[in-house]
């Protein structure tokens, strides 16, 4: 099997630096035309330059590929109707959508301004929100489409200092399982990349001899083959860091199954904590608002 994206159009947000820049280098190397967006702006979101997105135009062009720029905030959802209609009007419609763009406002709880919040907020969360909504239309009708979310372990496992910035990226997660679930028969595909790479956003992080593994490149393939038209996936958590992929999935225990006609109360709760959180036999989730409940009550015999 060779993985290619020959003839499809993707729109890749915040690709004028880093990560983005690599997957519109990847996708465009594989047979795609690219829409390059970027706002090119600063790490925590300040200013703006044509220059970021225009420059990896160029380097696509040069390479022999096909891209056009869009220099629209992902934050305005104008804009993001303008990179939908540029994708339709160079390329003439629009399959992937990879939702990359981001910035990071990284403070202590204590010290986090509501600002602070709301921009990151608005960028990672709002920004996935105006593009995905804006292109979504055109997938339905055509019945086909890739939309890439770009969450983060900050969000997924947490991390200091990243309270605004793993809301936003959790908050992706739970726009993916709905949005899998809306998309699932239309063949619309929608799946996240939790990325870790060496880009202007973590360069000041010391990680040692880590970071000499840590390139953009070894993010790239793995959201090409969530783009591609071979990846039957929807729902996935796909991490990448350093050559490693895994797939990070929500369980839920088996847990402990109390008769619901019958009074519960914290005691009883607390008595049963180990058996609430022990793993043996625990699944994935199962999708949807009521997961396993019809089952339990069926194994004691309430329904
Ligand atoms: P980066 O700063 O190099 O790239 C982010 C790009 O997004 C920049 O080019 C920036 O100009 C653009 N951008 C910011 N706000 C924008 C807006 N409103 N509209 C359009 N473009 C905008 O950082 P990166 O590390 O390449 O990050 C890419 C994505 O990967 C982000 O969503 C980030 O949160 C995520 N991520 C990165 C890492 C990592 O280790 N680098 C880890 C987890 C998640």
């Amino acid at each position: 099997m060779t993985t290619r994206l020959d003839g499809r159009i993707a729109l890749i947000t915040g690709a004028g630096s880093g990560l983005g820049r690599q997957h519109a280098l990847l996708f465009a190397a594989l047979g795609a035309r690219v829409v390059v967006n970027d706002l090119g702006g600063a790490v925590g979101g300040e200013g703006a330059s044509t220059a970021a997105a225009d420059t990896v135009v160029e380097e696509i062009r040069a390479r022999g590929g096909e891209a056009v720029a869009s220099h629209d905030s992902v934050t305005d959802i104008d804009g993001a109707g303008r990179m939908v209609a540029r994708c339709i009007e160079a390329f003439g419609g629009l399959d992937i959508v990879v939702n990359n763009a981001g910035i990071l406002r990284d403070r202590s709880f204590a010290k986090m301004t509501a600002e602070d919040f709301e921009a990151v907020v608005r960028v990672h969360l709002f920004g996935a929100f105006n593009v995905t909504h804006a292109a979504w239309p055109h997938m339905i009708e055509r019945q086909y489409g890739r939309v890439i979310l770009t969450t983060s372990a900050a969000g997924t496992n947490g991390n200091f200092g990243q309270v605004n910035y793993g809301a936003a990226k959790l908050g992706l997660v739970g726009m993916m399982n709905c949005l899998a679930l809306e998309g699932a028969r239309k063949n619309v595909h929608v799946n996240c990349i939790s990325p870790a790479a060496i880009t202007r956003m973590t360069e000041s992080f010391d990680l040692g001899k880590l970071g000499d593994y840590m390139g953009p490149e070894l993010v790239s393939p793995a959201v090409a083959w969530l783009a591609s038209e071979d990846c039957a996936q929807s729902g996935l958590i796909l991490t990448a860091i350093a050559g490693h992929y895994g797939n990070v999935r929500y369980v839920e225990t088996p847990g402990v199954q109390f008769d619901p006609v019958v009074p519960v109360t914290p005691d009883m709760i607390a008595g049963a904590r180990e058996q609430i959180e022990a793993m043996a036999g625990a699944k994935p989730v199962r999708p949807g608002p009521l997961g396993d409940i019809v089952d339990h009550l069926k194994a004691i015999a309430r329904l």
